[in-house]
């Protein structure tokens, strides 16, 4: 069994930055990053793509050209967790060892947890931004449908980037709106939450939006079935105490599926009871094994999971994993930062920055970039700035961009 400094699990945003993170820290480290997949993804691009702005190929690279120089790729995905004797084990049957182990495989997309829908997916005006080959086919629908309705719909807490599902909606209805078409198309959104966004200062510059699309806000409404053929969705609704089962027909459904941690975690001895890396929301540090850090979309960690939050988890995990190398407790502390550029027209958007209990944690002074109205130098920044940042800087470890805080400063 091979023994390594640092096994960090998943190269996507968060394992990546992670990786290059600690080498920009320290050259000489032996890391392996575990990774099944041929390609990389910049997920953040993919509402865009359902917005007719970005290709799809503008989203995806080679996984063998990102892998950050100094680090070795081994092609697999980790199947168990042994943190006893510090090992995992790799469905091609190896195990390797550690020193520190760094956990990010994102979370499961739970396709399957809405009845019909993976066969749906993909035709009959079935669609979803939360995958590469179907956000194309977002556009293709918001370019033919010229009337009838049109339904969006999210699902319980905790998705990745919650504001996704409204921005797909709110985009297509730009579109319609300049076609002449809104007028003629019934556009829904059932949620089943209770609020259009978690941070308040944010809704009212979203609800000037929903009104001026004329849509339909249907909270509580948890989708549980799509009949492709029939172009029927159905819903669990909550009213009071009662529940109740409605059906909507559609010409379009963009559907954002409901969401886990992945099962392999779950079922691991680093999962808290819901499922998720039980690590500490500053630090990063799993809750019980000082040698594992956790962070990305499958950390227990209560801020939004986006790749803003693991572009600031990154040299949190880089700094305290060394901590843990040198003998030493951790020191750096993440303040639950999160992004979500909430695309209310082509060209305009609403900006949400905020950390742990909804603080506000603006990147931009106001008079620059306020981020509760819809500005053009927002969607400047998410349409231009923020490809480059995310392929040439976080992926590359570049410090200026972040500079983790340490433990005795204040949060
Ligand atoms: P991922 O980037 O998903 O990477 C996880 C990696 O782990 C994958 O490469 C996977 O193959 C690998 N893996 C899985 N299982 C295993 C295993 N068993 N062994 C080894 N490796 C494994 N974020 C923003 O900041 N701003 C946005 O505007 C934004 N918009 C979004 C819009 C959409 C439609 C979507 C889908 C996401 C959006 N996000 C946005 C969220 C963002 O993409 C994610 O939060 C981010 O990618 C999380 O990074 P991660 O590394 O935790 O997970």
């Amino acid at each position: 069994m091979s023994r390594h400094d640092v096994i960090i699990i998943g190269g996507g945003a968060a394992g990546l930055s992670t990786a290059a993170s600690l080498l920009s820290r320290r050259r000489s480290l032996d890391i392996v990053i575990v990774e099944p997949a041929p390609k990389h993804y910049y997920q953040p691009g993919w509402t865009l793509v359902g917005g007719g702005v970005f290709k799809p190929q503008e989203t995806e690279r080679e996984m063998k050209d990102l892998i950050p120089s100094g680090a070795r790729w081994k092609k697999a995905a980790v199947t168990e967790f042994f943190p006893e004797r510090n090992a995992i084990a790799l469905d091609n049957g190896e195990e390797l060892s550690y020193e520190a182990l760094v956990v990010a495989p994102g979370l499961k997309l739970n396709w399957a947890g809405i009845a019909g829908l993976e066969d749906a997916l993909g035709r009959n005006g079935v669609t979803s931004n939360y995958r590469y080959d179907l956000a194309p086919y977002t556009w293709e629908l918001v370019q033919t449908v010229s009337s009838g309705r049109a339904l969006f719909t999210q699902p319980p807490m905790p998705i990745k980037c919650a504001g996704a599902p409204q921005k797909a909606m709110y985009l297509s209805c730009d579109a319609w709106l300049k076609r002449g078409v809104l007028e003629d198309i019934d556009v829904e959104f059932h949620n089943a939450g209770g609020v259009l966004f978690g941070v308040q200062t944010y809704v009212p510059a979203l609800m000037d939006y929903v009104e001026k699309y004329g849509i339909d806000l249907c909270f509580f409404d948890n989708l549980i079935s799509v009949d492709g053929d029939r172009k029927v969705a159905a819903f669990e609704r909550k009213r009071d105490d009662k529940i109740e089962i409605i059906e909507r027909g559609f010409d379009m459904i963009h559907v954002c599926p409901p969401q886990t941690a992945p099962d392999f975690i779950a079922r691991s001895p680093l999962a808290n009871e819901a499922g998720w890396v039980d690590v500490d929301q500053h630090t990063m540090t799993h809750n019980k094994y000082a040698n594992i850090f956790g962070l990305g979309d499958a950390a227990s960690t209560p801020n939004a999971k986006t790749a803003a939050a693991a572009r600031k988890q990154a040299p949190i995990v880089a700094v305290n994993t060394l901590q843990h190398l040198d003998g030493k407790d951790p020191r750096a502390m993440y303040d639950g930062y999160g992004s979500c550029p909430l695309t209310v027209e082509r060209g305009k958007i609403v900006l949400a920055e905020f950390g742990y209990g909804g603080t506000l944690l603006p990147s931009f002074p106001s008079w620059l970039l306020d981020g509760t109205k819809a500005t053009g130098s927002a969607w400047f920044l998410k349409e231009r700035m923020l490809p480059p940042i995310y392929w040439k800087g976080m992926l590359k470890g570049k410090e200026w961009m972040v500079k983790p805080k340490l433990i005795d400063q204040p949060l």
